[in-house]
């Protein structure tokens, strides 16, 4: 399935700086590079540099580009699902896989205690259609969210 992404968020996401390092590459039918993609298959396939703080054959970590604490980190998979939503029986294993990776992020950050977020969708602020998980720590973070 390739990456998918209104043009309107595409367009606002793309005037982004982003800083860092380059992502490793991953072969073109990982993550489709015509029209649908999105800026993280950008980074997936080390178009454009992240700040990356883990990576392995199944996934991607790097720090988020607006921190909305002192660590905000973002786990991606390599297969563009475009959120959990479009996740599948087949998904189970790297679904766990990402929420085991959000884990060691977080104890690589020196995280204790840690939020993790999987946004769905626009109204429950999804803004990049490629599923992402969010480790966010560092603060107290109230409950619940907006
Ligand atoms: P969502 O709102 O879809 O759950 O989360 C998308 C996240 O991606 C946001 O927290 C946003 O700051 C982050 N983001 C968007 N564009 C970029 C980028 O170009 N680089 C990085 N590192 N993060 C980005």
């Amino acid at each position: 399935m390739p990456c998918r992404e209104p043009l309107r968020q595409r367009a606002s996401i793309c005037n982004q700086t982003v800083h860092g390092f380059h992502a490793p590459a991953v072969p073109s039918s990982d993550c489709d590079s015509m029209a649908g993609d999105t800026i993280f298959g950008q980074m997936l396939r080390g178009e454009i540099p992240c700040d990356e703080v883990y990576r392995d054959e199944r996934c991607l970590a790097f720090r988020d580009i607006q921190p909305q604490a002192p660590v905000h980190v973002l786990v991606i998979p390599r297969k563009p699902l475009e959120s959990l939503r479009a996740a599948d029986s087949t998904d189970s294993e790297l679904l766990g896989h990402l929420l085991l990776v959000a884990a060691r992020v977080a104890k690589q950050e020196g995280l204790d205690d840690f939020r993790t977020v999987i946004n769905s969708g626009l109204e429950a602020g999804q803004t990049v259609f490629h599923l992402h998980v969010h480790v966010i720590g560092g603060r107290p973070l109230a409950w619940p969210p907006g």
